[in-house]
């Protein structure tokens, strides 16, 4: 134990795929023979997740995800490639005494061991931060909604002033915002992160920010969904992404 155990009030939530690390991942889409329909990388996985037009068409169609690729973790270490921005804050926030975490859309790995060697190997620290699992949560939910079951867990565990995340999916940290509504002290910030660059774009959850309709900077969201705050929002570009 500590000498000096500092209580922190910031906590900071990295998504993993396209966020930390470039990954080849792939989830297979499979019809009930167990023919390959089609093959998803994680942005795709987390559109075709978060989407619910999508989803009643795998489920009129017998679609399953098929995982297996998604769960290895001698792929994720052999192809993984650190997306050094977003690393190097990370870092920054452990060395701020911030409480630090990572919550993905993936289920376990099939080698825990390997899987955190991936991040030793960016120099992060895996001692001091736990990894929480969306695949993990064991409700009929899209991904989005998953990561925020688990982040207003840790919301209710801790005592936070400030609540940061950073992610690549927009509907991931629109759900990420609407968790303001249960919160309302706490400040809100989501950073969607540009894969290719590692730049980010910066978020602040309003005071009644609705999830439902909102969808700004999605070719499924019809800006013509939104209702006055939000569509003033969206033509003033500020929820849309960018860098
Ligand atoms: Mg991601």
């Amino acid at each position: 134990m500590r000498a000096k155990e500092i209580v922190p009030s910031k906590l900071v939530i990295f998504d993993i795929d396209d966020t930390l690390m470039h990954t080849s991942a792939k989830v297979n889409v499979i019809d009930p023979e167990g023919k390959l329909v089609k093959e998803l990388d994680s942005a795709e996985f987390a559109q075709f997740d978060n989407d619910p037009v999508i989803k009643q068409t795998m489920q009129d169609n017998g679609w399953q995800y098929d995982f297996g690729r998604f769960r290895s973790a001698q792929e994720f270490y052999d192809h993984s490639v650190p997306i050094w921005p977003i690393v190097h804050i990370l870092k920054q926030d452990l060395n701020a005494g911030n409480k630090v975490v990572m919550v993905t859309a993936r289920a376990d790995l099939d080698d825990k061991n390997t899987f955190i060697k991936t991040f030793k190997k960016a120099g992060i620290p895996m001692n001091k931060i736990h990894v929480y699992r969306a695949g993990n949560v064991n409700v009929k939910a899209s991904t989005s909604d998953k990561k925020a079951i688990i982040i207003s867990g840790l919301m209710k565990s801790g005592n936070y002033k400030e609540v940061i995340m950073y992610d690549d999916n927009l509907d991931n940290l629109h759900s990420f915002k609407a968790l303001h509504q249960q919160f309302p002290h706490t400040k809100f910030i989501a950073h969607q992160v540009d894969p290719h660059t590692g730049s980010t774009n910066m978020h602040e959850a309003k005071k009644n920010y609705h999830f439902a309709g909102d969808r700004v900077g999605q070719k499924t969201g019809p800006a013509g969904q939104l209702k006055g705050k939000s569509r003033r929002a969206a033509r003033a570009g500020d929820l849309v992404g960018g860098c």
